[in-house]
């Protein structure tokens, strides 16, 4: 079955990077931005991928972040505001990219996609990491100014910019995409 010619990908929206080991209380406002864009994009047919930190003990982000997002543990489920409906992807990673050998590119391909929406978190690192892996592969990289987030807004905001300068992103917002 060929969706749409759009993915969102939803990236690190789980309970340990809005409430817990890495709490982040600016994730906040993205939520019901993101909501409102997954109601959306399930309307259109867009396929809708959430990229979840899914790690096993000793990974390499261990010695950055600490241990956060343990696979199968409740800070690596989703939030309970932004649960995976039926019909979405739910892919774990190990590292910063949603690309990186988590089969992501070998999904879109199958669908045909040539652009990718990318929300979550963080701008600046996992958003970061994700476009540009999605460059790479020749992706058109879209990101949602006010469904992403980082710890602080330096960091979102020089992630945005680094973003439009290095991986040629589009930035716009969900009300305008929606309009
Ligand atoms: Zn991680």
């Amino acid at each position: 079955m060929v969706r749409n010619k759009y993915a969102v990908v939803v990236i690190d929206m789980l309970e340990d990077f809005v409430y817990g080991a890495l709490k982040n209380d600016r994730a906040k406002r993205i939520i019901p931005n993101i909501a409102k864009l997954l109601e959306f994009a399930r309307a259109k047919d867009w396929l809708v991928v959430y990229a979840n930190d899914a790690h096993l003990p000793g990974d390499p982000e261990e010695k950055v972040w600490g241990t956060h997002a343990l696979a199968g543990s409740p800070g690596a489920q989703v939030i309970k505001e932004l649960d995976p409906k039926q019909g979405d992807i739910v892919l774990g990673k190990r590292t910063y990219s949603a690309f990186y050998e988590t089969g992501l590119d070998l999904l879109l391909r199958q669908h045909e996609i040539k652009t990718v929406i990318l929300v979550g978190q963080h701008t600046h690192i996992c958003v970061r990491h994700t476009s540009a892996d999605a460059f790479a592969k020749n992706y058109t990289v879209v990101v949602l100014e006010d469904c992403v987030e980082s710890f602080s807004d330096k960091d979102h905001r020089e992630g945005l910019s680094y973003l439009k300068m290095c991986y040629g992103a589009t930035t716009t917002t969900v009300k305008k995409l929606l309009k």
